[in-house]
């Protein structure tokens, strides 16, 4: 059996995942008393997605044969 790459199981090969801090949407939303304060997100500066953990941004992951 021979390793190879395949695309990454929890990216499907797009190398980035919705962002776990602010639920994808780029920002995060606290409470100042009364005021809502909206800040963008400092995991993916308000992307909404951040660079997959699974493969590191690579979008492929190495299968290793036993
Ligand atoms: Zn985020
Ligand atoms: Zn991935």
């Amino acid at each position: 059996m021979v390793g190879g790459l395949v695309d990454c199981p929890l990216c499907q090969g797009l190398k980035k995942i919705g962002c776990p801090t602010c639920g994808g949407s780029g920002r995060l939303t606290s409470r100042r008393g009364d005021a809502v304060v909206q800040t963008p997100c400092p995991d993916c500066q308000g992307d909404g997605v951040c660079q997959c953990t699974a493969c590191l941004g690579t979008g492929v992951k190495q299968v290793v044969p036993f």
